[in-house]
């Protein structure tokens, strides 16, 4: 699939801008805070319900302006879409081809985009929460089913808490019951999702490291060691029992899948702890890579790849196994860079090059 025009009026610091990509490689150059990763968020967001830097709706909106708009023309499998995304502080509207969209699952495919930026590195080394964003985040592009019973999980995890802050906890016994049920079910879900990405991850971390290291991704829920929905669904409720003393004394439910990590792996070790920088960074791309292959395998069409601040992340063997993968599939990129003439565009051609300068684009030709 490829984005065929944007069109972004007050978003972050970005002035009204249309643009026209190229279906193949678009370089975005700037100077530091001119707007680059600004775009690729506007991009991002036609797909996805959420930012991938995790902002809140009202931090999106340009300074002293009540709305942003982002709409964008989609090629995918020959058909085209016009998505419409407006954002003010109460939330998000979202229009395809001029009807309004109420449900995540009309929107779900329609727009597909992976991004590789300096945050999802960090997200070896930070603590379990930026990776429990990215699983989340990730389950749900390809899961549609997954938004759903996450969100009922969210709902009754807060019902959960609130008895157990109060003196009176009748009811629940019945909270407890319907945690485990939907808890059983986001875990199911992750579960199988991150096997299909682990088989990939291991195949391009194989090829970017020439095979010198191996590499995993494992998710082990806490507490939990079946597979299958039912088996999990009573592994949710000993866990539960055993801990209902400490949520009662802390006054929230203390283990569950809202508390869960993923583990990255190198050699069968922790990438966190073993891992060299390089290492870490290969990791990631590969990871990326996983994921793309993942949604191609579902959608049947390739997503958008948005390749934050490259100047900054990669060497040249990793950044030609990169130009590699990328020459092989018929990808649309957007890549930032803070220098016009990046080491990856050594082997890039059907190159658009757009200037980013303090929120306004120009384009700069082919
Ligand atoms: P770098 O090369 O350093 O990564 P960049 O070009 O990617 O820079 P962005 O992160 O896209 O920079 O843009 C950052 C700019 O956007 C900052 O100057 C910031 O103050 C501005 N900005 C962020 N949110 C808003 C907003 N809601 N309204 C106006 N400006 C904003
Ligand atoms: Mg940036």
């Amino acid at each position: 699939m490829h984005l065929s025009s944007i069109f972004i009026s007050n978003f972050r610091n970005l002035s009204s801008t249309q643009i026209e990509p190229g279906k193949r490689f678009n370089l975005l150059y700037g100077l530091n805070g001119q707007g680059k990763t600004n775009l690729l968020e506007a991009i991002y967001l036609l797909g996805s319900p959420r930012s991938f830097r995790n902002a809140r709706f009202p931090e999106l909106v340009k300074y002293g302006e009540n709305q942003t708009s982002i709409i964008g023309t989609v090629e995918s499998a020959g058909i085209e879409n016009k998505l419409r995304l407006s954002i003010e502080s109460a939330g998000r509207r979202v229009e395809i081809d001029g009807k309004s969209v109420y449900k995540a699952s009309e929107l779900h495919g329609k727009f597909n985009a992976v991004i590789f930026s300096p945050d999802d590195t960090g997200m070896v080394r930070m603590g379990p929460d930026s990776r429990r964003r990215y699983l989340d985040r990730t389950v749900y592009m390809g899961d549609i089913g997954y938004l759903h019973c996450w969100h009922s999980y969210q709902r009754i995890l807060k019902q959960r808490n609130q008895l157990l802050k109060s003196s009176d906890r009748t009811g629940l016994d019945i909270w407890t019951e319907k945690l485990a049920e939907t808890g059983a079910e986001v875990i199911e879900r992750r579960i199988k999702f991150i096997h299909a990405l682990d088989c990939k991850l291991q195949k391009y971390y194989a090829t970017i490291a020439g095979g010198a290291e191996t590499s995993g991704i494992i998710y082990t829920p806490n507490g939990i060691k079946s597979k299958d929905r039912k088996q999990i669904f009573q592994e949710l409720m000993d866990l539960f029992k055993r801990q209902q003393r400490t949520d009662e004394r802390y006054g929230t439910t203390t283990a569950g899948p809202h508390r869960d990590d993923l583990i990255f792996m190198m050699d069968e070790r922790p990438l966190k702890t073993f891992g060299s920088q390089g290492q870490q960074k290969s990791f990631i791309l590969a990871l990326k890579m996983a994921e793309m292959d993942n949604l191609n395998d579902i959608f049947g069409e390739t997503p958008l790849l948005l390749l934050d601040d490259m100047s900054s992340e990669l060497d040249s063997r990793r950044n030609n196994n990169l130009m590699e993968f990328l020459h092989t599939r018929e990808i649309q990129v957007f890549i930032t860079t803070t220098e016009r003439a990046p080491l990856i565009l050594d082997v890039a051609h059907q190159c658009t090059v757009f200037h980013v300068e303090n929120g306004n684009l120009t384009i700069e030709g082919s």
